[in-house]
């Protein structure tokens, strides 16, 4: 790797483009993607385009160039955000984060792992044991996480299914002494039910591939992932635990034998087993309970009920698990110093599938909200940037999703709230009715549209769909199911099974089955009210940190190498925002650059500054330099930083550049 760029590699700074067009944008990315240059500044926002190739771009020695260097001084990487973060950490001790976001497959989970990579190989020089222990767990925690959370589907092969927020705690050193993880809404209905092409969670192929025999046959399972309904969907009904009916009503297990292995392998009682499957207790006023039967519908939504719970919950025993070896151990604030935190959030992307349900509704809306975050913090640092340097604000017009958000947050009316509605009113509403209502409260709200509200549009199922436009593009969901998934209720009489387990690590993971019936009246949280207090937590997380940020694009559909479609590209580049991040940071100013980095890019242009100058500070260096160029009227000097007004000398100073 070259670590100067030269002109036939395009501008390695959007900022620096003649003109902040669509089409200069695109050939600018087009041109640097064929050179094998994935990586291009918005200032400091890195765009990043998946290669679907091994380039030789990371290892040791790469990230040896990029140590403490200044972000300018190589070529855009996701080592050079990975390293201001940190620096940025390390000097102000400020706590930093790296957001990073696009839409499913554009290489997100990737370049969190190329960042984690880095920061592990330049911390702890001196070796300590602890330190180590605590980055060897930051690392290979990450594929345990894949293997339960994350899954083929159709836009990426190794899709995450939950959103993931890290801390890395660093002392006073620099080094990371313990870590964090949040998991934000695993999409536990996969566990149950994919889409033609997709896969069921990587733990389930893992297990059956991987054990012993002996092992498989303690578990009571065959290798074949066919022989599953959970891991060869598509393929036939029939299946695990199923139910009959007798004409009188009697419900019963097809096979008494598949009870007992459930039983042995949750160390529960066989009997209590069978009564939870085949009925429920109810309160019946005051102290009094009942068991009421189920129907065979009630006995396999149940069923399918307590098999989601009991994956997410083991995911989230996971997580609960890293994180208590992760902690950081024996650390004192006022012996050590208070520690600094740099963020990484690796959350799922935006997408849209032939059919959308509550999960791709919850995934969508997580990303108005870091859409939202985006544009806030952009503004705000622009503003302080300005305000530090002295210098005036002009703003820039452009599109802001905040009416999104609240369409889909705002109390009383938004469609979560309608939804929570729905839910508290037992059993009695019915999708149709739920879709009635958002008709109802948002027929004037530009983003939201359905069937009934526009009855030409062909393309949605009248009664069952609405739509949102988001800023990513339109999405239509299907209303069926939204209620139930957001209720997400679970039997008691589960809870309560799985609580007197004899086995330890089951019985902790249900603390919630020791109510008794009778004492379980407080309706709980709805997973929509879940999902949205952990984002509004996660924003407010976030903006409370210095933000930096890595926009990935996914450069075709195929999953191929070296195309990139332009289209597609387009389309992404227009929803990120990217033009009018490039204008934002060139309104007023087209650029800022601290002084040194100035002249590293343009010290050749000028006599009196190459290759060194004797000018006795930076500052009056650039100030000649201009002057020999004719454009010192166009800056303004700050304290530490040029702010050059007009893209135009830019362009001149590149132009000069390039002719040498
Ligand atoms: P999702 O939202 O579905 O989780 P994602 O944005 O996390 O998607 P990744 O899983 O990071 O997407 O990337 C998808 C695939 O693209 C990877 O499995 C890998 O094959 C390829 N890929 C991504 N980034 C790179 C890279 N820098 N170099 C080579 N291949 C890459
Ligand atoms: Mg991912």
């Amino acid at each position: 790797m070259e670590d100067e760029e030269g002109p036939q590699c395009g501008k390695p700074d959007f900022v620096l483009l003649d003109q902040v067009t669509m089409e200069d944008f695109m050939e600018n990315l087009k041109l640097r993607f064929e050179k094998g240059r994935i990586y291009t500044y918005i200032g400091e926002v890195l765009v990043s385009v998946n290669p679907y190739q091994q380039l030789p771009l990371y290892g040791p020695e790469a990230i040896a160039r990029y140590q403490g260097r200044e972000l300018y001084e190589r070529p855009p990487h996701l080592y050079a955000v990975a390293n201001a973060a940190y620096r940025a950490m390390k000097r102000r001790s400020r706590d930093t984060c790296i957001v990073i976001s696009g839409e499913s497959g554009a290489g997100k989970t990737e370049a969190s792992k190329h960042i984690m990579q880095y920061i592990a190989a330049v911390t702890n020089p001196s070796q300590r044991a602890e330190v180590e222990r605590v980055k060897d767990v930051l690392l290979k925690s990450t594929c345990v996480l894949e293997a339960f959370g994350n899954a083929r589907t159709n836009r990426n092969h190794n899709s995450s299914r939950f959103g993931k927020y890290m801390d890395i705690n660093f002392d006073f050193k620099g080094d990371p002494v313990g870590g964090h993880i949040h998991s934000y809404l695993l999409e536990k209905s996969r566990v149950l039910k994919q889409h033609v092409g997709e896969r069921n969670f990587h733990a389930f192929y893992q297990v059956l591939r991987g054990c012993e025999d002996s092992e498989l046959r303690e578990l009571h399972l065959e290798r074949n992932p066919a022989l599953y309904n959970f891991t060869r969907q598509g393929a036939g009904l029939s299946g695990n635990i199923e139910f009959v009916e007798t004409e009188e009503g009697h419900l019963s297990v097809a096979e008494d034998r598949l009870v007992g292995h459930v039983a042995e392998l949750t160390a529960t009682p066989q009997e209590l087993v069978l009564r939870c499957l085949l009925a429920r207790t109810v309160a019946s006023g005051g102290r009094e309970v009942i068991q009421k039967g189920h129907t065979a519908a009630e006995a396999s939504y149940a069923r399918d009920a307590c098999a989601k719970a009991v994956y997410q919950r083991l995911f989230e025993w996971v997580v609960n698990r890293i994180n208590s070896v992760m902690e950081a151990r024996g650390r004192d604030p006022r012996r050590d110093g208070k520690d600094t935190v740099i963020g990484v959030l690796d959350i799922y992307g935006f997408e849209v599938f032939p059919v959308n349900s509550f999960e791709q509704f919850c995934i969508n809306y997580c990303n108005e909200k870091l859409q939202q975050l985006f544009i806030q913090l952009i503004l705000k640092q622009e503003q302080e940037e300005y305000e530090r340097e002295g210098i005036t604000w002009q703003t820039v017009e452009y599109f802001n999703n905040a009416t999104i958000v609240d369409l889909v947050e705002r109390p009383h009316r938004g469609i979560l709230a309608v939804l929570d509605e729905a839910c508290s009113t037992a059993g009695t509403i019915t999708d149709r009715v739920f879709l009635q209502t958002l008709d109802t409260h948002h027929r004037h709200h530009p983003h939201y549209t359905s069937r009934q509200l526009c009855p030409t549009d062909k393309t949605m199922e009248f009664g069952r769909d609405f739509r949102i436009k988001h800023y990513a593009g339109d999405v239509t969901y299907s209303v069926q199911g939204f209620i139930d998934k957001n209720r997400d209720a679970l039997f008691q009489d589960f809870k309560r099974l799985l609580y007197n387990s004899m086995d330890p690590t089951l019985r902790a993971m249900w603390p919630d089955g020791q109510q008794d019936i009778t004492e379980v009246t407080k309706r709980p949280l709805t997973a929509g009210t879940l999902f949205k207090n952990s984002m509004v937590a996660l924003v407010g997380n976030l903006a409370s940190k210095e933000p930096f940020y890595v926009r990935c694009i996914k450069p075709n559909e195929d999953k191929v190498a070296a195309r990139l479609d332009e289209g597609h590209c387009r389309h992404q580049v227009a929803y990120l925002g990217l033009l009018e991040n490039v204008r934002v940071r060139r309104a007023g100013f087209a650029s800022r650059q601290p002084y040194p980095r100035f002249l590293l890019r343009y010290k050749m242009t000028c006599e009196y500054t190459w290759p060194n100058h004797l000018l006795g500070s930076d500052r009056a260096a650039v100030s000649a330099l201009l002057e020999q160029h004719g454009l010192q009227g166009d800056v303004a000097f700050g304290h530490s930083k040029l702010f050059i007004r007009s893209p135009r000398t830019l362009v001149t100073l590149e132009q000069s550049r390039a002719r040498l």
